[in-house]
């Protein structure tokens, strides 16, 4: 049930002030996104969705939910998990905040700091590591050592999601975490985003199944999503 979810309702620029907000009381913000893939997912499996209770902050980070939350009678703006990363790389960089960048591979990973260092000269960088290593509890110490606030997280799907939730106490400085995803190969340039007629009319996801031919389980997903969303109104229950 979308009800369950924390989704955030008033778009990029409130969702901005919130997040530096709350930074500033020292509280701990954990942000995940959710797309349609990912509710249904978690509708079939409790464990999953329990951890995704457990953000802060969730993103409607893709036209599915934008459209759910429209038949629960809410008019919501998307906000793209990618999107919302690099506004909070650039509010980081004004306010002076320290950044660690956690996970993809270690080419991604490196061209993702460049790629955020030429766009934020002044960014802060300060601590970064590939998300194929094995050693947990270094990679939290380095974490720690580095004094960032701001985590990224990119280990994908669920995978991230997950290693947040269970190492969140753990981290003692980091308090603004984000998963983002495939964000950093994105970056890096080893897969472009849909062109920008194709998001702004809300067909992104298209782009990206079209890409991506191998993910057919997220394919019976959306349909499976198609139908819950179609039946949504006569049912207005689950
Ligand atoms: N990834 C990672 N460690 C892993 C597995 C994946 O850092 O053990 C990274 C991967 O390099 C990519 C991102 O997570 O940058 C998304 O991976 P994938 O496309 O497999 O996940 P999805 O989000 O599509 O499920």
């Amino acid at each position: 049930m979308i009800h369950h979810y924390k989704v955030f309702k008033q778009g990029m620029k409130s969702l901005l002030n919130e997040i530096f907000l709350i930074n500033l009381r020292e509280q701990r913000l954990i942000i995940f996104s959710l797309n349609a893939n990912k509710f249904m997912v978690c509708k079939e499996n409790v464990i999953l969705k329990n951890i995704l209770l457990q953000a802060n902050i969730i993103i409607p980070d893709g036209q599915g939910i934008v459209w759910l939350m429209k038949k629960t009678g809410k008019n919501i703006p998307k906000i793209a998990g990618i999107d919302l990363m690099i506004e909070i790389c650039q509010k980081a960089t004004e306010k002076k905040k320290k950044i660690f960048l956690f996970g993809a591979t270690e080419e991604s990973n490196l061209k993702t700091k460049r790629y955020l260092e030429k766009k934020f000269p002044k960014i802060e960088i300060v601590g970064r590591c590939n998300g194929y290593r094995i050693d947990n509890n270094n990679i939290i110490n380095d974490i720690n050592k580095s004094k960032a606030e701001i985590l990224f997280v990119a280990l994908g799907s669920m995978r991230q999601e997950i290693w947040i939730i269970e190492n969140k106490e753990k981290l003692t400085n980091a308090k603004i975490i984000q998963g983002v995803g495939g964000s950093f190969d994105v970056f890096a340039g080893k897969f472009k985003r849909a062109p920008n007629f194709l998001i702004n009319i809300g067909l992104e996801w298209a782009y990206r199944l079209i890409k991506t031919p191998s993910k057919a389980g997220i394919l019976k997903q959306l349909i499976k999503f198609l139908f819950y969303v179609i039946s949504f109104q006569k049912k207005k229950l689950n």
